[in-house]
């Protein structure tokens, strides 16, 4: 009955040295939660549990903001790695951390580097400096080079992908991108949406984010149904409380809160921001294989997977961690549960922030 989140994102810190269009660092929500970095003692609290309560689930280790800023985040990383445990990680290129990459590229702990970029290395795309001002795009293309040269020259099995956002590059530069780094060695080039408009409420599914997908910690432990959606994330629309360094993950996963945001969306009721959002994590993605039209670029067959979010574009099926599939039928249990359990349906979260 207990569900158990399949992985653990972690705010290491919400800092970050880049503006990027559309992020919330630019439009003043993180600044209006307050910016910051996580204890390494509370880190390490979540790690010891979720290794000793055996939950089977892996760490992202980052959320808002650029994780590698954190000045123990090889600490954290070695932490995770020492354990054995399953983890992965973003980052906006502009950092070369020695010590991680080497150990990351030695120990099969972490299993993929998402290394986000968003236009094409030639003089005449404006992408990556419009898209992520701040960037200095010779450092970043040297760091991604990099990486790829020294995950080759050890045969680390470690995913690291490129990936983009969509922010109003052209089709043309998105294609020309997917095939570039495809052919310079990137496992997968991954191209997100961003969501702006929130404003009309189409929603029908239940959203699995915060059924077993994954729990949200933020840096100072409060936690968060999904990092998805601003309201959610930093203005706290729902507030799951705040993660102690001592009780159970996994209870905490199942306290009153979480269940009964689980019963509304099973049963048909999106409580506000859920009623207006669209990226709720729904559906089970779409894959298959395509070809590139225009034969200068690549014409290797080219594997795709599409999500509630992203497009996954390599050379190989993706490889995925653990199966997402699951019947997404109204789930009678919790329902059932929740109605004996005698909850108060009418619990009103607290809102407006912490
Ligand atoms: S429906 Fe949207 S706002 Fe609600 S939890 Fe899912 S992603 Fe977050």
């Amino acid at each position: 009955m207990s569900r158990i989140p399949r992985q653990i994102v972690i705010e290491t810190n919400n800092t970050c040295n880049l503006k990027c269009l559309s992020c919330p660092s630019v439009d003043g929500s993180i600044d209006k939660y307050g910016k910051g970095y996580m204890d390494f003692n509370f880190f390490k609290s979540i790690i010891d549990r979720v290794e000793k309560e055996k939950m089977n689930t892996s760490i992202t280790l980052c959320l808002n903001g650029e994780a590698l800023l954190h000045p123990q985040y090889f600490d954290m990383a070695k932490y995770i790695t020492d354990k054995g445990l399953p983890w992965y990680v973003t980052t906006n290129t502009t950092i070369w951390n020695e010590e991680l990459f080497q150990m990351v590229t030695e120990i099969n702990s972490c299993y993929q580097i998402v290394l986000s970029n968003n236009g094409l290395f030639t003089p005449n795309s404006m992408a990556i400096e419009k898209c992520m001002p701040g960037i200095q795009r010779n450092k970043s293309k040297k760091n991604i080079e990099s990486f790829f040269k020294l995950k080759e020259s050890k045969g680390n099995n470690i995913q690291a992908g490129i990936k983009i956002c969509r922010r109003g590059q052209d089709q043309e530069e998105l294609e020309h991108l997917i095939s570039y780094w495809l052919e310079a060695g990137a496992d997968f080039v991954t191209i997100g949406r961003i969501l702006t408009d929130c404003n009309n409420g189409m929603r029908m599914f239940p959203c699995r984010h915060f059924d077993d997908m994954a729990m949200y910690v933020r840096y100072d432990g409060n936690v968060v149904p999904c990092s998805f959606n601003l309201h959610m994330t930093n203005e706290h629309a729902m507030d799951m409380g705040k993660l102690n360094e001592t009780e159970s993950i996994i209870k905490f996963y199942n306290k009153h809160e979480y269940q009964q945001l689980r019963f509304k969306h099973y049963t048909g009721e999106f409580p506000w921001p859920c009623n207006q959002c669209a990226i709720a994590y729904t559906g089970d993605g779409m894959e298959g294989e395509m070809h590139f039209r225009n034969l200068k670029l690549s014409q290797k067959t080219i594997y795709f997977h599409d999500d509630y979010s992203n497009t996954f574009y390599s050379y190989h099926p993706k490889k995925t961690r653990v199966s997402h599939l699951r019947d997404w039928q109204p789930d009678e249990e919790i329902i059932n549960w929740v109605k004996k359990s005698g909850m108060d349906l009418n619990f009103e979260y607290k809102t407006g922030g912490r």
